[in-house]
């Protein structure tokens, strides 16, 4: 080893070293992550100039690769062909010197190999040079080298080695805070738990590939795991960790061309690099639904799971970034809803129908205020005397573009936007206004209004209040109003629905279970609820005279409903002969196109004038 060192050099050298050292300091504290390259190699050009030497490099220690990486050096080699041998050299080479890793703490002054020579370029000889290699130290922990090569003998000083030392420092702390940015970067841009690219990423690429001139087709894959929930439950959510890491592995290798991105949960997307159709892209998605099936061992159980998986594909110039990623989302719930374990495919139905759904939803918000919305009415009759007892307010929305709406089309939209209590409150003041208006022209109608209740009105805190005004509005009794809730709704949350059922009763309100028999309201719960009737859901009715199994059902429900000492009305009566078992049955009232299909209000005021006939069937369907 040589080590020379020459005594102190005279005052102005130890100056000239102090400005250097600042100088350095001051051009290395701007430096960021994009910049570092070109700034440490300006830094090691001067030191090159600076003290005369033949090559200066900086180098980083490279845990992952075990191996000595080249930051920058001065002056650069002559280019040659192939890989750098110089760039990542392994410590197990032999890097020792050049990435400093077995003389950590000390300067080290050795002479340079024949063989690391002959890569350094012919700037340099291969014979009688010297390398000085100053550690770039953290802490306890060596992150790299300061080089400094030399030919022949050069005696160094300590306040030169000191100088040196000090650059050395700057770099050690540029390169703490360049890592950190880079480590910053890294997770901005990645999923913390699988190291994929973040959804970011994805929007972006996806972006420019649909701006794309060419009108390659773009195909995406969504794929959820199912009940990942379960693996969380039972093995803990480290498992479940661990089950994600392991799919978002085997999909990197399956797609390996592509871009696999994690969008949270146990939700992935894959963006096909080829242009895909979308017979492509579902072959995509079954390789997909392969590689995810395999079983993964987890805390000694071998863990299942199948995918939901939705497929998508756009042509460039037709579709936006976000819009694609929607509709193969909504495939992929699609897959879900059919019970997982499922490759849905977004098509041109789905694209009419997500339109007509986005359309509706826009205009809404305004019929709903009042402005579209309207009601028909459906008689009810006694199937004894087929005289009406009761009309049920059917809602309809007359709109701007698509005509006349049935409720099917929009009610559930209301409900998951949270128009329904608005649209409920405008059928019930409107209904009642029409009541009133009727009971006012034909002094002695004895008529019940029924009007249905959405879920969440039940639960609405001053529902009971609102109904209790509009009645008063009115000047209705409240037994002439009877309200139609589902079993559904009861289920969903019996404490609060029973107080407002409760209520309903002190105002003399009626309540009448829905579509009964579709839900699964047990005997005890119903035994709970303050109900006067059962609607029998018209899918048990319309065939009650030719299929036993209808025949059976509505017998038991008539049966209950009498046990009870509730109410009964069969609806969807559609012929004669079903009119007849159900009269036979004991079931009192019907409702059904038989009688009348729902009808605006003035065709309702021609049947109330009229007596209901067996004939009346033919003349309601007329109506419509
Ligand atoms: P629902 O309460 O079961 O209403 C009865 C539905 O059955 C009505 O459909 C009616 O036209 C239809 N119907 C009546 N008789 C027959 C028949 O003989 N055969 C067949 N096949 N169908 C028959 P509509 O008017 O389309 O209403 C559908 C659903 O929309 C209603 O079912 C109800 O759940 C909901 N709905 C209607 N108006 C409102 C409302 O004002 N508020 C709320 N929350 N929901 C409403
Ligand atoms: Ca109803
Ligand atoms: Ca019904």
């Amino acid at each position: 080893m040589h080590l020379t060192l020459a005594p102190s050099g005279p005052g102005d050298v130890k100056r000239d070293l102090e400005v250097l050292v600042t100088d350095l300091a001051g051009q290395l504290l701007a430096v960021t992550s994009m910049t570092a390259p070109q700034a440490c190699t300006a830094v090691l050009r001067e030191l090159v100039e600076h003290f005369d030497v033949d090559a200066c490099y900086l180098r980083r220690n490279d845990t992952v690769l075990d191996a000595s990486v080249l930051v920058a050096e001065w002056p650069p080699r002559a280019a040659r062909a192939g890989p750098d041998p110089m760039q990542v050299v392994p410590f197990r080479d032999g890097a020792t010197v050049l990435g400093i890793r077995a003389h950590p703490r000390e300067v080290v002054f050795a002479p340079v190999r024949a063989e690391t020579y002959r890569v350094l370029g012919q700037a340099v000889s291969s014979n009688g040079h010297t390398t000085v290699a100053v550690p770039l130290r953290t802490g306890s922990a060596t992150v790299g080298v300061l080089g400094v090569v030399v030919r022949g003998e050069r005696s160094w000083s300590p306040r030169e080695i000191h100088a040196l030392q000090a650059v050395a420092a700057f770099l050690t702390h540029l390169h703490a805070r360049v890592s950190a940015e880079e480590r910053l970067r890294f997770l901005a841009d990645h999923d913390e738990l699988t190291g994929l690219p973040a959804q970011h990423v994805l929007l972006t690429e996806l972006r420019r590939r649909l701006a794309a001139p060419e009108q390659h087709p773009v195909g995406l894959v969504h794929v959820a795991v199912d009940r990942l929930k379960v693996v969380n439950h039972s093995l803990g959510h480290a498992a479940g960790d661990e089950f994600l890491r392991v799919v978002a592995r085997r999909l990197t290798e399956a797609f390996a061309g592509d871009l696999v991105v994690r969008l949270g949960g146990d939700e992935f997307v894959l963006l096909l690099g080829e242009p895909a159709r979308l017979g492509e892209a579902e072959q995509a998605a079954v390789r997909a639904q392969r590689s995810i099936a395999a079983p993964v061992a987890l805390k000694m159980e071998n863990v299942g799971r199948t995918a939901s998986i939705g497929v998508a594909v756009a042509v460039p110039g037709r579709c936006g970034a976000t819009e694609l990623l929607n509709r193969v989302a909504q495939a992929s719930t699609t897959s879900k809803e059919r019970g997982g374990n499922t490759i849905t495919c977004y098509t041109e139905q789905m694209h009419t129908e997500d339109a007509v759904r986005t359309d509706i939803e826009m205009r809404l918000r305004t019929a709903v205020q009042g402005h579209g919305l309207l009601l028909h009415y459906q008689p009810e009759i006694d199937l004894r005397t087929r005289e009406v007892v009761g009309v049920e307010a059917l809602v309809r929305w007359q709109h701007p573009v698509r005509g006349l709406l049935q409720p099917d089309s929009f009610i559930g939209i209301a409900e998951s936007t949270n128009l329904a209590g608005e649209l409920g409150r405008w059928v019930l003041q409107e209904a009642c206004r029409q009541l009133a208006a009727w009971r006012r022209a034909r002094p002695g109608l004895a008529l019940q209004l029924r009007v249905n209740v959405s879920p969440v009105q039940l639960i609405t805190a001053d529902f009971v209040e609102t109904v209790a005004a509009v009645l008063d509005e009115h000047d209705l009794a409240g037994p002439l109003l009877c309200l139609e809730i589902t079993e559904h709704a009861v289920i969903h949350d019996l404490a609060t629905v029973l107080q407002t059922l409760r209520g309903l009763k002190r105002l003399g309100v009626q309540v009448a279970i829905d579509d009964f028999g579709t839900g699964r309201s047990s005997l005890d719960q119903l035994k709970q609820l303050p109900v006067d009737t059962l609607k029998i859901d018209r899918g048990f009715v319309h065939n009650v005279d030719a299929d036993p199994n209808d025949l059976a059902i509505v017998k038991s429900i008539i049966g209950l409903a009498q046990a009870f000492g509730l109410d009964v009305v069969a609806e969807g009566v559609e012929n004669e002969p079903a009119a007849e078992v159900l009269r036979a049955l004991g079931c009192p009232t019907a409702q059904g196109y038989l009688f009348s299909r729902p009808v605006p209000p003035e065709e309702l005021e021609r049947l109330l004038d009229t007596t209901f006939a067996a004939g009346l069937g033919a003349a309601g369907r007329e109506a419509c």
